[in-house]
């Protein structure tokens, strides 16, 4: 049977954060890294696969060029409906790339109308009158406009989307989708009409619930990953296939682990915090990277020593301070700090992984797309969840890495000791 679901992500944790919450909805749930080559072969018996890209800062052409190339495999494996899934708080640079790549991704499909569903509830992230609020704070006060990457300024969904895509923006407001499907999907139908997309407000699990379900005649989704909870539903209602949920069992290895840390979001920081103040850690500093001053080579010897040869799990982290990133952009350059650090990451996971370390627990979506190209993992297993949107995930092939990879504001405080006592007790 041919895949029902196929899904581009705009980035690493982004993806897996999108397939958890498939597999738990009952779809059988394949990850794939980067764009598929067009013989990669797809496990029998699955029901949705996630293509996982790095596309939400790349230049508008390249997202373009990748999430289209995504999204042909996709249409070739035979996928009946299409999701592109961005972060909940709706992370963009000044160019896009969201607005760009939907309209790229309708186009290719031939369809004139999507839908945009940033919300997120279970992670705080709700849309009321079309403004983006971060655990009660509006996006543009929660932290996220000192993101270095993607600073997000303005918290109205509506007026950031017309501002990075060509065509008419609307609104389905909470009214509405209160009232329930039907409601929804006779607006979906009026809006469709004079615009282009809708974004969708939602501020619980029953509004995406119920907006999920009206989406059932949609090709192309767009939103977080929370939109996806009520698809199985759908599919199961159009006769099919059924809800299965058997993608749990991960298999064992041996080998170190390492917590590697790339994210300057506020939950990263205070977990980083949290963690260092009773485990060993090692700061890297983007301006002793630039000055050759810290090298792959001390941190490698200093994780051998600090982490008993890989038998305990220490940190890692570039995580750093608003005022101080800032201060790196201002001397390095807008993006070279950035840049610095995610090739440290890229280099020092593979020369982790050569001397034995198998399982990374990565917080940042960027950092966690360096550390899995720097890996060769090619696809990825989905197994429980360690935090809403944050499964643990294993690479299908030897030698089978076992991964966390956290988006920036996800988890618990104590996020990392969670992650390294499930991943070692597989
Ligand atoms: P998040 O999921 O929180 O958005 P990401 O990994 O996607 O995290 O993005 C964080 C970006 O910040 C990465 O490009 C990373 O290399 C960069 N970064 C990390 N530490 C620093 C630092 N100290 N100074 C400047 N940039 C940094």
């Amino acid at each position: 049977m041919s895949v029902l679901l196929g899904c581009v992500a705009d980035d690493f944790t982004g993806a897996s954060d999108l397939a958890s919450f498939l597999v738990e909805s009952g779809m059988s749930t394949v990850q794939i890294i980067d764009v598929p080559a067009s013989d990669q072969l797809l496990m029998d018996d699955v029901d949705a696969v996630v293509v996982a890209l790095k596309s939400r800062t790349q230049p508008v052409s390249e997202a373009i060029k990748d999430s289209i190339a995504a999204l042909e495999w996709l249409k070739a494996k035979g996928c009946q409906q299409f999701y592109f899934k961005y972060c909940s708080t709706f992370d963009s640079t000044t160019k896009g790339n969201i607005g760009p790549v939907v309209d790229a991704m309708l186009d290719n499909l031939g369809e004139r109308y999507t839908i945009a569903c940033p919300s997120l509830p279970v992670n705080g992230r709700t849309v009321f009158n079309g403004h983006l609020f971060v655990n009660g704070e509006l996006l543009n006060e929660s932290g996220m406009e000192f993101h270095p990457l993607t600073p997000m300024t303005d918290s109205n969904i509506v007026r950031v989307m017309a501002q990075q895509s060509q065509g008419k923006v609307s609104l389905i407001d909470h009214a509405v989708v209160e009232a329930g499907p039907e409601a929804i999907k006779e607006a979906m139908k009026t809006f469709s009409e004079n615009s282009r997309y809708s974004v969708v407000d939602a501020v619980s699990n029953e509004n995406l619930m119920a907006i999920a379900h009206a989406s059932e005649d949609l090709k192309l989704i767009t939103g977080g990953s929370g939109l996806s909870i009520g698809l199985a539903d759908n599919y199961v209602k159009k006769g099919l296939f059924e809800k299965r949920y058997d993608s749990k069992a991960l298999r064992p290895v041996e080998g170190g682990t390492v917590i590697l840390s790339g994210s300057c979001s506020a939950m990263t920081r205070a977990q980083v915090a949290h963690y260092k103040e009773k485990n060993p850690s090692l700061k890297i500093n983007p301006m002793e990277l630039e000055h050759q001053s810290q090298t792959i080579e001390e941190a490698v010897n200093w994780y051998q020593s600090a982490s008993l040869q890989g038998r305990i799990p220490v940190l890692i982290y570039a995580t750093d301070e608003p005022e101080n990133i800032n201060k790196y952009k201002h001397v390095l350059g807008e993006q070279k700090a950035s840049q610095l650090v995610e090739d440290f990451m890229y280099e020092l996971a593979n020369a982790l992984s050569r001397r034995g370390v198998c399982r990374f627990i990565v917080a940042g979506g960027e950092t966690s797309g360096s550390v899995v190209k720097a890996l060769k993992v090619t696809s990825l297993k989905i197994g429980e969840s360690i935090a809403p949107g944050v499964p643990v995930v294993q690479s299908t092939e030897a030698p089978y890495f076992l991964l966390a990879l956290k988006s920036g504001n996800f988890g618990q405080v104590d996020f990392f000791d969670r992650a390294f006592q499930i991943l070692d007790e597989i």
